[in-house]
């Protein structure tokens, strides 16, 4: 059996158990439910889907089971252009779980759709020290996991402009 490269103990006694080293960074499998499978599972098609209210079309992330606008419940997935900006970002140069690139980027993207819609995430193809506030980047998609329970991670890579 493999160990866990965190704790060192065998998976299943301390911890989730890490899988060997893969090409994705490791990512701790999110708690997929019927409210947030849409942004979970959207990569496999490409898609960045985030919760609309189809009353008064407010764009809702994180999901929740009420537009914070009109308080209406009727809510479905619809996805977004893909396209955003960074509105901010920090940089992690803390070694906390065993990936390959330090430091690394911690951004925040705003996205076109909605002012203020807003998603947590790391960049791809661009060096830390070339991020940028106001940089126009697009989506791509870590998968991670298998079946039946496959996730895709929304990650961000700079736009050439
Ligand atoms: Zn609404």
């Amino acid at each position: 059996m493999t160990m866990c490269q965190i704790c060192l103990t065998q998976p299943g006694t301390h911890c989730y158990g890490l899988p060997p080293m893969a090409d994705n960074p490791f990512r701790v499998p999110p708690r997929i439910t019927k409210q947030n499978s849409h942004f979970w599972t959207g990569g496999a098609e490409g898609k960045l889907n985030f919760l609309r209210c189809q009353d008064c079309q407010h764009w809702i992330h994180p999901a929740q089971p009420v537009c914070p606008e009109c308080w209406g419940k009727n809510l479905k997935p619809e996805a977004t252009s893909g396209l955003g900006e960074v509105y901010s970002f920090t940089l992690n140069t803390q070694q906390w779980v065993p990936a390959p690139d330090h430091p690394y980027a911690i951004v925040l993207i705003e996205f076109p759709e909605q002012k203020g819609l807003r998603l947590t995430s790391n960049m791809i193809n661009c060096k830390a020290e070339d991020v940028k506030i106001g940089m126009k980047v697009k989506v791509a998609f870590e998968e991670h996991g298998s079946d039946p329970k496959k996730f895709y991670v929304p990650v961000f890579e700079p736009v050439e402009n």
